[in-house]
């Protein structure tokens, strides 16, 4: 039995509904959030999040590569977003390697190197302020004056905002 199968299970027996309250694709509270993919961010329970509330964004590090520029663009001109966070947070596997490394590991094993950045990080409060920089100077993204980052820390669950 897989992890599939038995999520498979769980949705089965579980408590998810739909959204028959929440009629709309615009969040409630018109704000996108951008964080990573770490499995032990609960970000519904880090800013106290209702079903329907805002769009979030999740992938490696949670950084501002083009694809979530991407999202943020759709998000704002299509689905009414208004304000932006961007959440990164200690003890991130990002931290844990480097951009070189990973980039010859890669062509190593596939004989690629790929297009993509790899977006490590040493100083997270760095890589914050780098993605939400990222946000303020895209011509993509129309509402930019309410953009601000923050580091989680994932032992404590406090929230510092990056100045
Ligand atoms: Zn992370």
């Amino acid at each position: 039995m897989t992890a599939i199968d038995d999520l498979l299970q769980r949705h089965v027996d579980g408590q998810d509904h739909g959204a028959p309250e929440v009629p709309t694709p615009v969040p409630a509270l018109h704000l996108t959030v951008v964080t990573c993919m770490d499995a032990r961010i609960k970000v519904f329970d880090v800013f106290g999040l209702k079903h329907g509330e805002v769009h979030i964004l999740r992938n490696a590090g949670g950084i501002v590569t083009d694809d979530v520029i991407r999202s943020l663009s759709i998000s704002q001109r299509k689905l009414q977003t208004r304000e932006v966070i961007v959440m990164q947070h200690t003890s991130c596997g990002m931290a844990t390697f480097t951009d070189d490394d990973f980039r010859a590991d890669l062509e190593q094993d596939t004989g690629l190197r790929p297009t993509w950045a790899i977006e490590t990080f040493r100083d997270v409060e760095n890589s914050v302020r780098q993605s939400v920089e990222r946000v303020r100077r895209s011509p993509f993204v129309p509402h930019r004056d309410t953009v601000r980052g923050f580091v989680y820390d994932v032992k404590t669950a406090a929230l510092t905002e990056v100045q």
